[in-house]
């Protein structure tokens, strides 16, 4: 009886896993095709200057607004683009996207910003970073200061000498690099020194609780103010509270994104809140 049962089980198991497997084949071709048709968008979440309360700047968030399931949040697909070697292509259209957006909004008479784009590692591996960076920048005709590339600490790790002098080259173009999610990688603060970077992001773990966890705020605080004798700029991601923006403006924190001030916003409604505000 117990050995049926497990039969049973064992049976269902697989037959769920199938299932499984078969959603993620018709994913991943969906995934291939979604570029040509269309279904990517970027999403864009303001960032605030705490002293001033201005908008500054804005990271470009990706979205697959797929035509069944409807939106895909990209925790779910970057990855699997990451394994599938589709990241390159998609980074691409990040990238230009983004120009683009960000000189049609300078076009449209606002102020400048700089917008933001995340990097994965494989995109950040590939031979043609630097070229299609300044192809992006140069084909939308947006000036280098105001793009920025969020990496991560994972890539800082791998590498070290080749990532240095892509990290160069961008530098000296003029675009901006900041460690996204700072904090939750493993990495030597030695980096911190040695490389061309211009802004740290304190992780939304951090900041979820530093109103309450005594932990979280000393790790804040040290990271603010590690930044700071570096001579970068923090910015705390995950902003929900007013609490939580107010301990970060008492330890002098530069910046700060989240659902507190906005969440991430399609193109025409980031528009209107630049008009606006
Ligand atoms: P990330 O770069 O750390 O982006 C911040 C994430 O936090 C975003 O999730 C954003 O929507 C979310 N967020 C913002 N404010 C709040 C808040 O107040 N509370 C909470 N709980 N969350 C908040 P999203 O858009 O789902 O993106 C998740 C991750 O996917 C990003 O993390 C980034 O690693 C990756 N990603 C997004 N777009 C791209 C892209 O174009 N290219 C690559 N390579 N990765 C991307
Ligand atoms: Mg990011
Ligand atoms: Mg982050
Ligand atoms: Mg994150």
């Amino acid at each position: 009886r117990a050995k049926e049962e497990r039969g049973n089980a064992l049976q269902f198991y697989s037959r769920e896993m199938s299932v499984r497997a078969v959603e993620r084949a018709e994913l991943e071709g969906a995934l291939r095709r979604a570029i040509e048709r269309k279904e990517f968008e970027l999403f864009y979440q303001p960032k605030v200057q705490l002293q001033s309360g201005r908008i500054i700047g804005a990271e470009a968030l990706i979205r697959w607004r797929h035509p069944e399931i409807g939106l895909v949040s990209p925790t779910r697909f970057i990855p699997m683009a990451e394994e599938l070697g589709l990241i390159v292509p998609i980074g691409d259209w990040v990238l230009r996207t983004a120009c683009a957006q960000n000189k049609a909004w300078q076009d449209a008479g606002l102020d400048p910003i700089c917008v933001s784009v995340n990097l994965s590692a494989r995109q950040f591996r590939d031979e043609h970073l630097v070229d299609s960076v300044a192809d992006a920048l140069d084909s939308m005709g947006l000036d280098a200061r105001h793009l920025e590339l969020e990496l991560t600490e994972s890539m800082v790790m791998n590498g070290a000498e080749l990532f240095i002098s892509k990290l160069r080259a961008l530098e000296s173009m003029g675009v901006q690099l900041s460690i996204d999610d700072f904090g939750t990688g493993y990495s030597s603060l030695s980096y911190l020194k040695r490389f061309p970077l211009h802004h740290l992001k304190i992780d939304q773990s951090f900041v979820r609780d530093i109103a309450n966890d005594l932990d979280d705020a000393t790790i804040t605080s040290s990271v603010i103010s590690l930044g700071h004798s570096l001579n970068l700029k923090v910015i705390a991601e995950g902003v929900e509270t007013a609490e939580q923006v107010e301990f970060l403006r008492r330890h002098k924190c530069d910046e700060m994104q989240g659902n507190f001030f906005s969440k991430p916003l399609p193109a025409d409604d980031f528009f209107h809140l630049l008009q606006t505000h």
